[in-house]
């Protein structure tokens, strides 16, 4: 079991990102995960959603999982893509409604099978459509109310005992595949940002340098959330190569070599753990804020990560391999 027994490991805020599961099996595996991953006392821990909603019970169930057996704040990831106004806000109060506070709004992807013309948005365009309507939501579910100021004939004053939503955004610190240029992602960081997000995760990078230039024009812009790195150990060129299809990165050359030429499941998972360790520190000594970490379901990869980086204390991992090399 991780432990967090070192105080000053605590100053660091990080984060892990888990995915519904697909079986029952999954799922019992899953929560075991979150048992471990919430013992070393994560800010949030975030559940994708699939694409077009595929996953909405699956997703909403992770989450409540988290609410019920964690201190931690559960984070749903919710994409608009193909939802009229009314799906999407019924979606949202739904979520609202289990008791999440915490969001990731998305736009999505275009639908697998829908053609490059073809439109596939619904009612709500972008991202930062789906953070205002997420406000707008969490408003309507608890509205104003009045009450009287005593002592001062007819005065009245607004009280609300809303609670505030935390509304992260993705950010895209080598650009959206899809955007045309590098200033629009920042301008599309900058909307999202008026329509009321606090919060930014980036898509999975390999070099320090790419994030840190990306802070760099987010804040001459006036972006002023912060923007979490997002952190993906890569564990085997079998992931590197999925990854690269899913995100549309370029090829990191030298950890693909390393991945290719290590023989062992131990030692290529090794090289993941020592690559996405060594970015986390570059990423700390540049002042990111925090590290998020794709955790693929499960706990040992990004707290083997988290663990160099000096965030957690776990015991090491034996690996043959790595003392012989
Ligand atoms: P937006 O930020 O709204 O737009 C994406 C880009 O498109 C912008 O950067 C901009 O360059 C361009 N753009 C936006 N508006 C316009 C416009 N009006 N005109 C022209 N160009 C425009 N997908 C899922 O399905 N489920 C998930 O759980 C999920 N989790 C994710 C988590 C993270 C941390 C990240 C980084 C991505 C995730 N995605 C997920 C993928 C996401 O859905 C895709 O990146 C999608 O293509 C765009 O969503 P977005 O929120 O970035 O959209």
């Amino acid at each position: 079991m991780p432990e967090t027994s070192d105080p000053d490991c605590r100053k660091t805020p990080f984060s892990f990102e888990l995915y519904p599961p697909k079986s029952d099996a999954a799922a019992s595996a899953l929560h075991a995960t979150i048992a471990t991953l919430a013992a070393a006392g994560p800010d949030f821990i975030s559940v994708t959603y699939g694409a077009n909603g595929s996953s909405r019970r699956s997703s909403l169930d992770v989450l409540t999982y988290i609410l019920k057996t964690t201190t931690v704040d559960p984070m749903a990831h919710l994409t608009c893509v193909g939802s009229s106004s009314l799906e999407a806000s019924r979606l949202i109060r739904e979520f609202l409604d289990a008791g999440v506070r915490s969001f990731l709004a998305l736009r999505g992807d275009r639908p697998e099978g829908a053609g490059e013309g073809e439109p596939f948005l619904g009612d709500l365009g972008s991202a930062a459509e789906l953070v205002q309507l997420i406000h707008r939501v969490q408003a309507e579910r608890v509205p104003y109310r009045e009450t009287v100021i005593p002592g001062i004939p007819g005065a009245r004053a607004v009280k609300t005992e809303r609670e505030k939503v935390r509304i992260a955004v993705a950010g895209f610190p080598n650009g959206h595949p899809r955007s045309r240029s590098t200033s629009q992602d920042i301008d599309t960081l900058l909307a999202k940002q008026a329509a009321g997000a606090n919060l930014a995760i980036t898509q999975l990078f390999f070099h320090a340098d790419h994030y840190l230039s990306f802070i760099q024009r987010a804040r001459a812009a006036g972006v002023e959330f912060p923007i979490l790195p997002g952190i993906m150990p890569v564990t085997s060129p079998a992931r590197l190569r999925r990854i690269l299809e899913l995100s549309g990165e370029d090829l990191p050359s030298e950890l693909a070599i390393q991945l290719e030429v290590e023989p062992t499941r131990e030692g290529q998972r090794d090289i993941g753990i020592r690559q996405a360790g060594e970015l986390g520190r570059e990423l700390l000594a540049g002042g990111a804020p925090g590290l998020h970490l794709y955790a693929f379901n499960q706990a040992d990869t990004v707290l083997a990560v988290l663990d160099r980086c000096g965030l957690v204390n776990t015991p090491p991992i034996p690996n043959p391999v790595k003392e012989s090399q």
